[in-house]
Formats: structure tokens, sequence, C-alpha cells
């Protein structure tokens, strides 16, 4: 039975129950309850069978694309294969059941938990301190900028400007406007590194960070980062690094070393906790000793009587978020970590490379490559030359709906006209790629012998092309019958 377009409410029957509770021996008019907290009508649940319940929500679960059911290469996203054993620690009643009021005596292995997981994020980036506050990858930018902003004021020195590539995600620039300061952008070289002489001419004693993603949003690690710090360095100014692309560096090179001054982290991304649908994230961010005077309050420190939050820190930026930050999601980082070792982690980062740069060989011949070398772990392709038979970009994308795969990342970066950004991760086999490979070639031969059907894609998902403009100006969150 074709089934699922109705919301579980419709299939409610009055008297239908799916769940077995023992019988109540205590009653509302035993006066155990203060009556002002007694509710006065029943609450409106919907009445179905377990079985119901069930296929209702596995129905609902393979209508959109996931992780568990098809690859996913969404460039910049890091979209791996997340362990179910992350989940299964994560869900220990001594982790999910703490409560973030409890005294921090009583919830000791959280404490000690949070700081080994910091030390390890601080000696992967080869930094100092770190904060595991902030919800998500744009909040530990802002987080940081935040701290360079306290770093600059401290010194007597404020400044006005931070400076950012051509190619830089979208959440640099809005990190720095919300943090106060003007975004001045400077332009890529040929090569898609960016241009030293132009940086030198940028910056001055207005400067107060160059952001900078490495490997960059192309997959180039830039490789004149350490002359790019002395230019900053030389200046007072900071060094920081959208950690987004982590992925690739994971026991190979550490930020620290290439003279960054803060690093953020994507534990949601690098360090496999499930996201893509609105999930909770986390955005740790490591520093040197620079900045660590200024990191958010509390931080986690050992003392005579075990770990404890530390709050006299008078230079700190406050607090960025209530409580600790998002626990489930460290939880799930550490078990990964502890998992996979320093060892397996190296590996899954040169494996992550090896991938992207087997796709780029296998689809080079069909796709424009605009910056080929030294590729890392994802691969921007262009679909120029499929643009210029009329089939654009986003159509493509949308047909490889058809095939079983989620789209790549799509027009971006901004640089790449036409942008199909692949990151294949480390998680996926042989056999997955060459599938994919093999869909993108099939389309390109699509677009000369049957063009308007790629245009008119997708056309075996639940819903068709959508009115994408209206998707995010017409907003409709409430369930309405149709
Ligand atoms: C994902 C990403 C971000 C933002 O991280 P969120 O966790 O989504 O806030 C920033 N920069 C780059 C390069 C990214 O890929």
């Amino acid at each position: 039975m074709k089934d699922n377009t109705n919301s579980i409410f419709d299939k409610s029957r009055p008297g239908r129950t799916g769940y077995t509770l023992p019988h109540l021996n205590i009653q509302p008019q035993d006066g155990l309850i203060p009556e002002r907290f007694l509710r006065r009508t029943q609450p409106n649940l919907p009445e179905v069978s377990e079985g119901t319940v069930v296929r209702h929500f596995v129905n609902l679960s393979t209508k959109n694309h996931h992780v568990d059911k098809g690859f996913y290469p969404l460039g910049s996203c890091t979209m791996k294969y997340n362990p179910k054993v992350n989940n299964k620690i994560a869900q220990l009643p001594g982790f999910a059941e703490l409560h973030p009021f409890q005294p921090s005596a009583t919830a000791q292995g959280a404490l000690r938990l949070m700081r080994e997981l910091g030390r390890a994020f601080c000696e992967i980036t080869g930094m100092d301190a770190i904060t595991l506050q902030p919800a998500a990858g744009a909040h530990g930018e802002f987080t940081a900028l935040l701290m360079m902003r306290a770093y600059h004021a401290h010194n007597g020195s404020p400044r006005k400007k931070v400076i950012i590539p051509d190619s830089a995600h979208g959440t640099n620039p809005a990190s720095i406007i919300m943090a106060g300061y003007e975004v001045e952008q400077i332009k890529s070289n040929s090569k898609g590194l960016l241009d030293l002489d132009a940086l030198k001419a940028a910056v001055n004693e207005d400067t107060a960070a160059l952001m900078l993603t490495n490997p960059n949003t192309l997959g180039i690690f830039e490789s004149g980062i350490e002359k790019i710090a002395d230019i900053i360095h030389d200046a007072d100014a900071l060094l920081y690094m959208d950690g987004a692309n982590l992925n690739a560096l994971m026991g190979i090179a550490r930020p620290g070393d290439m003279g960054f001054d803060a690093v953020h982290l994507n534990l949601h991304k690098t360090f496999s906790t499930p996201h893509g649908g609105g999930g909770p994230g986390s955005g740790p961010v490591a520093v040197n000793d620079k900045l660590e005077p200024f990191l958010p309050y509390p931080v986690i420190d050992v003392k005579d009587e075990g770990y404890i939050f530390d709050y006299e820190r008078p230079l700190s930026i406050g607090r960025v978020g209530s409580f600790y930050g998002n626990f489930a999601v460290m939880v799930r980082a550490y078990t990964y970590i502890l998992m996979m070792g320093s060892e397996g982690l190296t590996r899954a980062s040169l494996a992550a490379i090896v991938n992207a740069n087997y796709l780029k060989n296998k689809l080079r011949e069909y796709f424009d490559l605009p910056y080929s070398e030294n590729i890392l772990h994802e691969v921007v392709f262009s679909g120029s030359r499929q643009a210029k038979k009329g089939v654009k970009t986003r159509e493509i994308a949308k047909r490889l709906l058809d095939y079983g795969f989620h789209a790549p990342t799509v027009y971006f970066p901004l640089i790449v006209p036409e942008a199909l950004m692949i990151e294949p991760t480390e998680t996926e086999t042989m056999e997955t790629l060459d599938a994919f490979a093999q869909a993108l070639i099939d389309i390109d031969k699509e677009i000369d012998e049957n063009p308007e059907m790629v245009k008119s894609a997708p056309h075996t998902t639940p819903v068709r092309q959508l009115d994408e403009a209206a998707a995010s100006r017409k907003l409709k969150l409430k369930y309405t019958k149709e």
C-alpha cells in the first residue's frame, strides 16, 4: 500500500493504542499533585497502533536523501558515515540523563571527557587551549573573532578590518560583520591560492585578522601559509583558520605549526556526528597562548578536588551559549577519536584525499576542472561545458537524485562558474565512487542525447522540481491538510 502523505494524526482512530502501561494506582484527586499543575483537557495525541507508528516514521525517513541511505558527496560538508557506536555511547544514561545544573562534583566523568576531548583537539591542531562551547562552525568563527577583538583592545590597538579571500565560505564575512568588523576581500591567483602581493597590499595597522580555510574551498593546500603567517604577524594582526576542511589534515599537518593563532573544528563534519537535517552541531575553537586568556568561560581545569569549571577569567569574552556546549556531540567525537586512534585518524585523512583524487581523474575528461593542482580531500569541477549546451549545473544536480545520489555542493565556491564541488570522504567504497562517476558520465551523455530528460529532473523523487525561491521566502512550517 502506497502511503504517507498524511500526518500521523490523520491515521488516528479513537480507542486505538500502541502502548501497554501498568495500571495507574494514584488518581489526580488524591491531592498528590497540586491542583494548579493538573491539566484540564486531554492532550491531543494520535491514537494509533505500534505498527502504524513504526511504518509511518520508517516511510517518512526514506523520503529524503540521507547518508545512511546513499552517497552524499556534498563538498565542504564532510558527509561521512557516522559509526553507530558513537550514538550508543552518547545514549548511556550516565551521559544522556545528566542535568546541566548538576554540581560539577557529581558529573566528574563528563568534565573529564570534555577536558580530554579538548586536549585531543589541541594535539590534533597544534594549539594550546580550547573552548567547546560554540554550537557550530559559524558560531566558532564568531567566538574567535570576539576573542581577537578583545585581544587587540587589550593591547590598546583596536582595529577595523578582517581580510578573507574570494574563495571564503559565506559564514566568514557574516561572522566578521556580526563581530563588528569590516570585510576586506582579496582575489585568489590563477592556481586558486591566496595572492601574496594582494595580501601585502591589503594588510596595514587597521587589519585585525586574516581568515583562511586550509585546505581552501577548492580543496587546495595554501602552500604559502608560512609566508602568509609572517605577513600577518609582522602587522601584529592574527591568523584564523576556518577548520571545516580538517578532514584533509588529521595526523598529517597542524594549523598551530603553520602559524595560525586560532582554528575552529566542525565536530559534525570531521568528527563524525550526523548532520544535514538541522541536528545539533559543535564548533570548538582551539587557540594558541596569545588568545588563551580571552576564551569564553567557564574553562575546564583540574584541581586537587577534581575537574572544575573555572569562571575566574578576568579577560574572558564571557559565555557564547547557555551551559557548556552540545555535550552529546562531544561524546560522539570522543568515542570516534578513541576508536580511531591517531593512526586511524591519519588514515582517514589520507583515504579522503585518495578518494577525491580518484574521482578527479575519473571525471576530468567530461567536466572542466579550472583548478587541478594539489587537490586534497575535495575537487571542484565546473559545469560550464554543459551549460553551453543549455543544461545548468543545478539541473545536473537534480538529475543525480534519479540515480540515487545526493548532489555535490553546487555554485560554491563563487570563483568557479557553475561549480560542482565533490567531497567523497574516506568512508565510501571504490564501487560507490565508480557508480557515482558513471552516473555523472551518463548524465553528460544525456545532455547530448536527451537534454529535456535532465532539465525536467528529478523524475523518481517524492516531489519534483520545487520553486526554490518560494521555498525559502514563504516558509511553511506547519502541516496543513491538502
Ligand atoms: C561548513 C562550513 C562552515 C560553517 O560551519 P557550520 O558548522 O555549518 O556553521 C564554514 N566554513 C566552511 C569552509 C564550511 O565548510
